[in-house]
């Protein structure tokens, strides 16, 4: 039984937002929308009394509700856009959430891995090890621990 790869859970949160790439080559570089699909999967040292990792429930109250505050029905921009991001909040009152990078799937991705992850489940005994965003249903980024 040695190698074998530790149960994981996997938890699937939906949501809409907009983005833009900045100084994309093509279409990426103007404001649009998708509807995202986030998966987020943890490991745990030992699996709980009950037989579980985490329970489901409780990845959908700390991700899914960081998800609801954060980036659902928000613009998410480049922090480098500031100008377009207060048009649109000036305009429109919308939240809009900044990244240090460019808001690709890729840094999205890894923002949920490296950055929120770890302070959402900090009191639990476990660990996020893969984050897989689709942008649609034929793109996503991945990324493991
Ligand atoms: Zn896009």
């Amino acid at each position: 039984m040695k190698n074998k790869s530790p149960i994981t859970c996997t938890r699937r949160i939906e949501f809409d937002a907009a983005h833009r790439v900045m100084e994309h080559e093509g279409k990426c570089k103007h404001l649009h929308g998708h509807r995202y699909v986030l998966e987020a999967t943890f490991v745990a040292k030992n699996l709980d009394a009950l037989g579980r990792v985490v329970d489901f429930g409780v990845i959908k109250q700390e991700l899914g509700g960081w998800i609801d505050d954060n980036w659902d029905h928000t613009t998410i921009l480049f922090d480098k856009d500031k100008a377009l991001g207060k048009a649109i909040s000036d305009i429109t009152g919308q939240t809009i959430f900044y990244l240090h990078t460019n808001p690709t799937a890729e840094n999205m991705a890894e923002y949920i891995m490296q950055q929120v992850c770890p302070k959402l489940f900090a009191h639990l005994p476990v660990e996020c090890v893969r984050v897989r965003l689709n942008e649609t249903p034929n793109c996503y980024a991945q990324i493991e621990n």
